[in-house]
């Protein structure tokens, strides 16, 4: 009703979150056709489950022993956890015939990650077609950049992806060595930090230079100097909670991609966040 385009970042893990237990794969698949039926033919893309003991200690009654084997980042080695995705692939690329479903994995920090998940996927589709499950099994497939040493890595992976999406509330905190949930961090942790913007500049080239798309979906899409900042840093497409979309969508109007490019450069010539604080506000229309 507000007019976005479609769905940047469903975080599936509320679905665990919000019932404590695991969703099964006829569960998922109902819900993920819900949601691709709700959004009318927009994409919607589904991460998968970025379970992690920190994102749930909030929820008191998940001890981080019971947690533990569905911590994202031991998938490689844990049994659990990688039978949980397997369903979870599964259920997206049934609910796909509702309508344009794309698949984001959190967190991908290493190739050996990538391959997990790319085999997983190619096991899917041929269990699904010998099930004889309607199913589409060309659902664009992206990984979330959240940690600095996979920047490096864009290039590597560009060929094994169809996106790749900047997750700026982790990456600017293992950026900066701090835990995004620690009251010190806050106050601390601007993502408009120059190194920061090197970052995405850098992602944003290296996916461009292999014709793939990069959208963000951190909090600072929700700034509107970090929207602007974006736009300028020729970010194809941010994604922002929906009470912020707004304030997003107003911070950007009016703004022709061509005369903040000049931008760029200064951003990045500058030392210091406040300096490209200045700079943007400048620029600033709304
Ligand atoms: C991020 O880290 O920027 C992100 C979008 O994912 P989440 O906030 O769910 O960790
Ligand atoms: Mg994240």
């Amino acid at each position: 009703k507000q007019g976005a385009l479609g769905v940047g970042l469903y975080r599936s893990e509320f679905l665990f979150l919000a019932r404590r237990t695991l969703p099964t794969e006829e569960e998922q698949v109902t819900i993920y056709r819900k949601l691709l039926n709700l959004m009318g033919g927009r994409p919607v893309t589904i991460r998968t489950f970025d379970l992690r003991p920190d994102k749930l200690a909030s929820y008191a009654q998940l001890g981080s022993s019971t947690t533990r084997p569905f911590d994202w980042r031991i998938v490689l080695t844990s049994h659990p956890l990688q039978q949980l995705f397997r369903e979870q692939v599964r259920a997206i690329l049934r609910a796909a015939t509702e309508g344009p479903a794309r698949i984001l994995i959190p967190l991908v920090t290493r190739s050996e990650v990538l391959d997990f998940v790319l085999e997983t996927l190619a096991w899917a589709k041929e269990a699904l077609v010998r099930e004889g499950l309607d199913h589409v099994p060309n659902v664009p497939v992206g990984v979330m950049i959240e940690v600095p040493a996979a920047v490096p890595m864009v290039g590597t992976w560009a060929e094994q992806v169809d996106f790749f999406a900047l997750g700026t509330n982790d990456l600017t905190a293992a950026s900066m060595g701090m835990d995004r949930d620690d009251p010190i961090a806050s106050g601390q942790l601007d993502s408009l930090h120059p190194g920061m913007l090197r970052l995405i500049h850098s992602t944003v080239s290296d996916a461009h230079q292999a014709r793939k798309p990069v959208s963000v979906c951190g909090e600072i899409a929700a700034d509107p100097l970090g929207a602007l900042a974006l736009v300028a840093l020729e970010v194809d497409s941010l994604s922002v909670a929906v009470p912020q979309y707004a304030t997003t969508r107003a911070a950007l109007t009016g703004i022709k991609p061509g005369e903040i490019a000049d931008l760029r450069p200064q951003m990045l010539r500058q030392r210091t966040a406040r300096g490209v604080r200045a700079l943007l506000e400048g620029k600033r229309t709304n």
